[in-house]
């Protein structure tokens, strides 16, 4: 790998290009806030892009506070602002820039405008005004005021400033083309008179300049090169550049634009963020659902998880809302690394061991990274005749499948022993209240010399000693919206379960001993820590950062992605033997599948810890027709990486991040290198998108999924092209080059419906 910046998007072909041709010696970016809400994760998508461009090509990056709205704007949000990127890791140095510092040198600028006869005050009424601007298709018509001199202007416009005029008495407007087909360009508005406290001016002003005007002379006050924002100010770009001409400012900075970063599920309106803030329907901006900087982070996650997933989506120019487990598995990804395994029981179920005596205590010691022999760290595990087990661990009449704790059935507890199920108690409303097990002797994990150890349990099961376990609150998060996408009100679209509190939890005692910013994972339920706002609080409370498996994969169903080989050994013809059958049954694999793991020594273990956090049936389905094939007569133990990194790569196909043959692909790197997993698939996916042809075959399935809209497109909706790209853009995960993607979808679709 090169350290020169891989240039995998528009903008940044842009800057080399620029810097290439000695256009400017070295880049300055901005990243413009208005201080009226707090950053969300959309607004994380366009600080990475602009302190990543300075950090990539040496150049430099402003925060720039867009204040120029005295009614809705206040310190507190530049506050938060700061702390929220500060969080995020960048750094602005010195570059910490105000529009409102500006003003004295707008309203100069103003007036060179008004002398050169390019901008004019109109007294008109704000409807007047807006009932002449004509429409897209019609011309605007000229105000009555348009022709007074600039001497009338300069005074009246001073006067303005002096507060001789009410609100809306008039505007000053910018002298252009009421005929202009961009309606923006038809006489723009400069200034309003707003008699107004502005949260750093105070009542110092009470004209002030609208976005256009201020946006592009703030960029050129502070040297910018490079001006970079979103999709809808696409057709202010005409009135960004006519402003820059009218005063002369040369060098002058360039405005391009990327598509906005929107997540099913998701509101990324600081308007709507608001509402449900003052609404009291959220706990604050910094409440955990929120998509704010401040919710993620008092959720848990980790900056760095934030920022990788916005490199991922990528910056393109095509609108695309994205689903939010990739945000998921970026999250995740980044735990795993940093989160001990402990146990933690949400929906505790007393168990009693009925042959320990009452009085016994026993500490076991488990590992706190048990997937990983890399690293180091036990703690003590308080072991007694009386345990708590997850309620939904235990059922009475299990479905196909269950791989946990039955009447008469026998699950391991997790780093102890095996224990066989001998009594239920049932309360009179059907309720199971109260277990009690048999512990099999000499089955305790790791004392493999034992005849108990042959026994074969139907799973592993976590747990917590009742008598020494700690009294927890854990609040699970769901997204705040119950739609992908908002279509109609607000507050038609919120979910009612967003939050769920678990609040008779019991933990493992070791916590107590830890800093109170440690992130956990909780064995088989997902990743935690102490919600920051109630560190004082008892019973502790901790937050559910992410789940350990991408919820949407349930519904999804994948088993069309990986078809089962044809030419496979038809093992489920004869009959089964006892253990083969027993394995099927605690695998829950098709016997296929299941089959294939069996007879490979070594591979059942792999599968069940792959199975920790990666969905099962995908893993067994990986395994066998995929990996196992790929062994030769190589033994699993001497492949470069385990179950952990095999099952991170599952868990980059489930989530949609990596398509089948992306997996295969870095599935084939894997058998040779030793690079994780997410990092190979950003090679092949880089490698694939330079080939025209692995782009024609992305094209060439989008047209085959969507035929009915290609038919459509045939019959003459033309408008369908941009759909097509979309979904081109979206699989190549934002990172094909757009017009590339639009030549090709043009020339296939020409092909296919001549
Ligand atoms: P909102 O519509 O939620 O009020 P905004 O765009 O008005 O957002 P600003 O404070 O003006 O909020 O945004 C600062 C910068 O962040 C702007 O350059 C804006 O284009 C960018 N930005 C805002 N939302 C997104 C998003 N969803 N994806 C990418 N960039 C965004
Ligand atoms: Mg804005």
């Amino acid at each position: 790998m090169t350290t020169s910046p891989t240039i995998n998007d528009f903008i940044r072909a842009i800057i080399k290009r620029d810097l290439d041709a000695g256009t400017h010696p070295r880049i300055v970016v901005r990243f413009p806030p208005e201080p009226n809400g707090f950053l969300h994760i959309g607004h994380a998508k366009s600080s990475t892009l602009n302190f990543g461009l300075a950090a990539e090509y040496g150049g430099q990056c402003h925060l720039r506070f867009d204040d120029t709205n005295p009614e809705t704007e206040d310190l507190q949000y530049v506050d938060a602002i700061k702390r929220d990127l500060r969080w995020l890791g960048f750094d602005w140095g010195e570059h910490e820039y105000y529009a409102s510092d500006y003003f004295e040198t707008l309203y100069e600028w103003a007036c060179r405008l008004i002398r050169k006869g390019l901008a004019y005050v109109d007294d008109s009424s704000e409807n007047v005004i807006r009932s002449m601007r004509g429409t897209v298709t019609s011309p605007g018509s000229h105000s009555i005021y348009r022709d007074r001199p600039p001497e009338e202007n300069l005074e009246r416009f001073e006067a303005m400033r002096l507060g001789q005029f009410h609100d809306g008495a008039c505007v000053l407007r910018a002298k252009i083309d009421m005929a202009h087909p961009n309606m923006k360009m038809r006489d723009p508005l400069m200034y309003r008179v707003r008699h107004a406290t502005h949260y750093r001016r105070g009542d110092q002003w009470c004209i002030y300049p609208f976005y256009d005007w201020a946006h592009g002379q703030s960029d050129a006050i502070e040297g910018v090169t490079h001006s970079i924002c979103t999709l809808e100010f696409s057709t202010n770009r005409v009135l960004y550049d006519w402003y820059l001409d009218a005063l002369e400012i040369d060098p002058r900075p360039r405005q391009y634009e990327f598509a906005r970063m929107n997540m099913e599920y998701t509101v990324t309106s600081k308007r709507k963020l608001l509402n449900l803030v003052n609404e009291h329907v959220v706990d604050g901006w910094s409440d955990p659902r929120m998509p704010t900087l401040a919710g993620l982070r008092r959720r848990g996650i980790r900056p760095e998880a934030i920022r990788i997933f916005c490199e991922s989506v990528g910056t393109t120019k095509v609108d695309s809302t994205h689903d939010p487990a990739l945000f998921e598995y970026c999250i995740r990804d980044n735990l795993n690394q940093h989160a001990p395994r402990i146990h933690c029981v949400q929906d505790p179920l007393p168990v009693t061991l009925t042959n320990l005596p009452e009085d016994h205590e026993e500490n076991i010691e488990a590992p706190y990274w048990p997937h990983d022999i890399a690293k180091e760290g036990t703690r003590s595990l308080p072991f007694s005749n009386e345990i708590l087990i997850e309620r939904n661990d235990f059922s009475e009449d299990p479905p196909k499948g269950f791989r946990r704790l039955t009447p008469g059935g026998m699950v391991r507890l997790r780093h102890a022993y095996i224990v066989r199920c001998t009594r239920v108690e049932i309360n009179a409303h059907g309720k199971v209240m109260h277990l009690y097990c048999e512990l099999l002797k000499g089955s305790r994990s790791g004392s493999d010399s034992s005849p108990a150890s042959q026994q074969k349990p139907q799973g592993t099961i976590h747990w917590v000693d009742a008598r020494r376990s700690l009294p927890v609150i854990v609040r699970e998060y769901h997204h705040l919206l119950s739609v992908p996408v908002l279509e109609d009100e607000l507050w038609a679209g919120l979910n009612p379960s967003s939050l769920i509190e678990h609040s008779h939890a019991r933990i493992e005692p070791s916590i107590a001993e830890d800093s109170p910013d440690q992130r956990y994972q909780f064995v088989r339920l997902g990743y935690y820590w102490r919600d920051p706002k109630f560190i004082e609080t008892s019973p502790p409370i901790f937050n559910r950062i992410v789940s350990l498996r991408d919820s949407s994969t349930k519904t999804k169903s994948k088993s069309t992605a990986v078809a089962p080989k044809k030419n496979k050994p038809q093992s489920a013809q004869r009959a089964l033997t006892p253990d083969e059958k027993q394995w099927l049954q605690r695998s829950g694999l098709s016997a296929a599948t299941g089959l294939a793991i069996y007879q490979i020594p070594g591979a059942q273990a792999f599968f069940e810890d792959a199975s920790e956090s990666a969905p099962s049936a995908s893993v067994g389905n990986w395994m066998a027709n995929q990996l196992l094939p790929a062994l030769g007569d190589r033994p699993l133990s001497e492949l470069p990486f385990g179950p952990n990194e095999f099952s991170q790569l599952v868990q980059l196909f489930d989530c949609g991040v990596a398509s089948s043959h992306e997996t295969r692909e870095v599935l084939k790197l894997m058998l040779t290198t030793d690079d994780s997993p997410t990092k190979l698939l950003a090679r092949v996916q880089d490698s694939i998108l330079s080939d025209p042809e692995a782009l024609r075959k992305m094209i060439a399935d989008v047209l085959r999924e969507y035929r009915d809209r290609v038919q459509a497109y045939a019959a003459g909706k033309v408008g369908l092209k941009g759909f097509f790209v979309g979904q081109v853009m979206k699989r190549s995960h934002g990172k094909a080059n757009p017009k590339q993607v639009q030549e090709l979808v043009s020339e296939e679709l020409a092909r296919i419906t001549s």
